[in-house]
C-alpha cells in the first residue's frame, strides 16, 4: 500500500517544539514569546500549532485580521492573541472574542476609545503600533504626545504594549539602518512611558531580529517564520526544521515519444523517448505556474524530478525517465530534506510566499515525529 492516498501537507509538531525551544534558546528565559499564527499558521493549521505553543509557553499569539483571531478562539485557544492588523469596522468583534487590537492611526485610537467608552468597557488592553522606518502601518514618532493625552483622558483603554516592527532585519549589510529604526524605537518606547506614567510591554523582534539583535528583546518577541522552520539563511536555516511536508502521489505514468508534447499549449516537447509522472497538485493548491518547464521540482525515491510542461489547475506532470517508480509511490513537494525554501528561491520567492499559498484545499495531518 502507498503510504499517502492522496496530497496532503502533514504538520510536524514534534518539529515544531524544536524551532520553539532553538529560539528560547537566543532570549532571555523572562522575554515572553509572542507566536505569530497569522495566515493560517503560515499555511500550516493555526489552531494545532496554536494549541502546542501554548503548551510550549507561548505567551501570546498574534494573527493579522480579526476573522483568524476568532478562529483561534472557536478552536480554544485561551492565550491573548493580538491583531496585528483590525479595521475599525471590526470592533465588536475584536472586543466579543477578547482580542487585543494593534492601533495604528490616531482615526484608529479615537474610534477604539469612543466604541469603549460606549460600551463602558474598562481598560480594555490595547498595543501601540508605530512605524518607525518599514513605512507600512503605525503612528509616527511625531504622534507620541498627542495620543499619549488621548489616552490618559480616558480609563476605558490600558496600553498593554509598544511595538514596532523591522524593515531588513535578515540583513546584515542593512544594519545600521535597523539600529536606527531600534534606537527610535527605544526613544519612542520610553517618552511613551514618561507621558502615559506606567510601562507597556515593548516588542520589536521578529525572527531575524532575535537571531541578530537580540539585545533589543525588551520585554517579547515576536516570533512567525522560524516557529515553521527557516530562519531567513543557510546557517540558521541548518538550526531549524521545516514544519510542513507537502506530500503527493503518482495518479498515472506515461511514456512519451520523442516530438510529443506534455500539457497545455504543448509547452513541453519531448527532446527523446521518455516517462513521466502525473501528480495531483496543481497551481489551485498553490504551485505557481513559474514552476513549469523545468524550473521547479519533487522528490520521488530521494531524487528530483524536474516539472514538465505548464503546471495546470489541478496537475503537474514531472520528469520521472531515470526514476524507477510505480503509480501510487509517494511524492514530496517539499518538506524536510527538498526544503521549501529551496524550492521557492528557484522562481526567486521565499518560503512565506510557497508556504502561506498552499490551499486549504489540501487536508492538513497532524504528526509528530
Ligand atoms: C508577520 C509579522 C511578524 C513575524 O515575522 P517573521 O519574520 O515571520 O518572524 C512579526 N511582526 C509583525 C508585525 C508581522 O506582521
Amino acid at each position: 500500500m502507498p503510504e499517502t492516498q492522496e496530497t496532503v501537507l502533514e504538520i510536524n509538531l514534534d518539529a515544531l517544539g524544536h524551532n520553539y525551544r532553538y529560539l528560547t534558546s537566543k532570549i532571555r528565559p523572562e522575554t515572553k514569546v509572542l507566536a505569530v499564527v497569522k495566515a493560517f499558521g503560515y499555511g500550516s493549521d493555526a489552531v494545532a500549532v496554536a494549541e502546542e505553543l501554548a503548551q510550549l509557553g507561548a505567551s501570546y499569539f498574534g494573527v493579522a485580521y480579526t476573522s483568524e483571531g476568532l478562529v483561534l478562539r472557536k478552536g480554544g485557544i485561551n492565550t491573548p492573541i493580538l491583531v496585528l492588523h483590525p479595521l475599525p469596522a471590526n470592533f465588536d468583534l475584536v472586543v466579543q472574542s477578547c482580542l487585543e487590537p494593534s492601533i495604528y492611526s490616531e482615526k484608529m485610537l479615537d474610534g477604539f476609545i469612543a466604541y469603549a467608552e460606549k460600551n463602558n468597557l474598562k481598560e480594555y488592553p490595547i498595543h501601540l503600533k508605530f512605524n518607525t522606518g518599514l513605512n507600512r502601518l503605525g503612528f509616527s514618532e511625531n504622534d507620541v504626545a498627542t495620543i499619549s493625552e488621548k489616552i490618559k483622558a480616558t480609563n476605558a483603554v490600558t496600553v498593554r504594549s509598544v511595538f514596532s516592527h523591522l524593515a531588513a532585519s535578515e540583513d546584515l549589510s542593512e544594519k545600521n539602518y535597523t539600529e536606527g529604526q531600534l534606537e527610535k524605537f527605544r526613544s519612542i518606547s520610553e517618552a511613551i512611558s514618561q507621558l502615559l506614567g506606567y510601562r507597556p510591554m515593548r516588542h520589536t523582534l521578529n525572527t531575524s531580529g532575535i537571531i541578530n539583535f537580540p539585545e533589543s528583546q525588551y520585554e517579547m518577541v515576536r516570533t512567525g517564520i522560524g516557529l515553521y522552520g527557516f530562519g531567513n539563511n543557510v546557517s540558521e536555516n541548518a538550526n531549524l526544521r521545516p514544519i510542513a511536508t507537502l506530500k503527493t502521489v503518482i495518479s498515472q505514468l506515461h511514456e512519451i515519444q520523442e516530438g510529443e508534447s506534455v500539457g497545455y499549449n504543448r509547452a513541453f516537447k519531448a527532446p527523446r523517448r521518455m516517462r513521466t509522472a502525473t501528480l495531483p497538485i496543481g497551481h489551485t493548491d498553490g504551485i505557481s505556474r513559474a514552476y513549469g518547464n523545468g524550473t521547479g521540482w519533487v522528490t520521488i525515491k530521494g531524487k528530483k524530478a524536474a516539472l514538465v510542461g505548464n503546471v495546470c489547475m489541478d496537475m503537474i506532470m514531472v520528469d520521472v525517465t531515470d526514476i524507477p517508480c510505480i503509480e501510487g509511490d509517494e511524492v514530496i513537494v517539499f518538506g524536510e530534506k527538498a526544503t521549501a525554501e529551496a524550492l521557492s528561491r528557484a522562481i526567486g520567492s521565499i518560503p512565506y510566499e510557497l508556504l502561506t499559498a498552499i490551499s486549504q484545499r489540501i487536508k492538513r495531518v497532524i504528526c509528530r515525529k
